[in-house]
């Protein structure tokens, strides 16, 4: 750290916030100034339609700390952070979302937490005030499986994070094309802290995360981090063998003592359960096979058409 203080970039994906954007800016803006530090702010278009890109491209006009990045489609939150982590130059990176329910405010605790030796900050959600019941239960229940299947404990944990340059030399080590940032943070390990805040309510616009995309991106969370569905597959076999050989002794019996045609149900129910087993079986293997799938086509996660506020070409990772 120079005597000048840290300095800083700022990652924030963007999707359809052209009404938010200045607003957010403006708050990140100003928290820099006041601490006095320099900061570089990369936003990056995620593949907007309603002109935020031309928003964008007014206030790094405006701001010389504010680069765009504008991907050539909607590749996802994930992947726009990806873009935005590739190009970060800064001493420590600050990723957060654009709807301001990240407060920016906390940022100067986080760097401090920062500055006393934690090369990750996570900050933790005190409380949602916008989620639903179903949607408390839904999260709820993903964490848990996640604990369970793979040992990683994000329950509480958001994108809101700050990690020191170190981690973002990590990250870049990471080559998997679906990334699922709050995991992989959590996977790399290292020393880290902790601040608090709580999610406001979004000001302007509304979550981008239609229901079945947010089960999307849970199944897809748990494909990557835990290849136990699969294990529980097997078990499952081995618990219908278990069942399926008393069963079949019993049906040779009834048929050498001349009750054969007792065991009608039991063949019905048993052809019943065990399709449905060998469905289930063959889905779950199904989505490994996708994700080996998706691996090996090794495309780039991410397209870029625009860039705005820097000086480099557009390129792909
Ligand atoms: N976002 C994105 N691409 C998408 C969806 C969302 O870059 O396909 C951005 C969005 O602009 C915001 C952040 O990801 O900055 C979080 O999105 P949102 O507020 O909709 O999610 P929620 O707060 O409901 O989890
Ligand atoms: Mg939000």
């Amino acid at each position: 750290m120079s005597e000048t203080g840290p300095f800083l970039s700022v990652v924030v994906p963007v999707f359809n916030e052209a009404r938010q954007l200045s607003f957010t800016v403006d708050a990140i803006a100003s928290v820099m100034v006041r601490e006095g530090w320099s900061y570089e702010l990369i936003l990056v278009d995620d593949g907007s339609g309603d002109g935020t890109w031309q928003e964008i491209v007014r206030i790094s006009a405006v701001n010389t700390a504010v680069m765009g990045v504008k991907l050539s489609r909607n590749f996802g939150k994930e992947a726009a952070l990806c873009a935005g982590l590739d190009r970060v130059k800064g001493q420590a990176v600050i990723t957060m979302d654009a709807d301001l329910q990240h407060p920016p405010d906390v940022i100067p605790e986080m760097v401090r937490v920062w500055q006393s030796g934690f090369p990750i900050v996570d900050a933790l959600k005190r409380k949602h005030c916008r989620q639903g019941f179903v949607q408390r239960l839904g999260a709820r229940g993903f964490y848990g499986v996640l604990r369970r299947l793979s040992n990683l404990d994000l329950r509480k944990t958001s994108d809101f994070k700050l990690l020191d340059a170190r981690i973002i030399a990590a990250w870049r080590m990471l080559s998997e094309r679906e990334t699922f940032y709050r995991g992989l943070i959590a996977w790399v390990g290292f020393k880290h802290g902790e601040v608090h805040f709580d999610v406001a309510k979004r000001t302007q616009g509304a979550s981008k995360w239609p229901r079945l995309r947010l089960v999307q991106y849970a199944i897809s969370a748990i494909l990557s981090f835990s290849a136990m569905p699969m294990q529980v597959v097997t078990t499952l076999g081995f618990v219908f063998l278990a069942v399926a050989i008393p069963l079949t002794l019993q049906t040779l019996y009834n048929k050498f003592t001349g009750h054969a045609s007792d065991g009608f149900t039991t063949v019905i129910t048993l052809q019943l359960i065990i399709g449905s087993v060998l469905m289930i079986s063959l889905g779950i293997i199904g989505s490994y096979i996708a994700r080996i799938f998706e691996e090996v086509k090794n495309r780039p996660r991410y397209l870029i058409s625009d860039l705005t506020g820097g000086n480099e070409k557009p390129d792909a990772r």
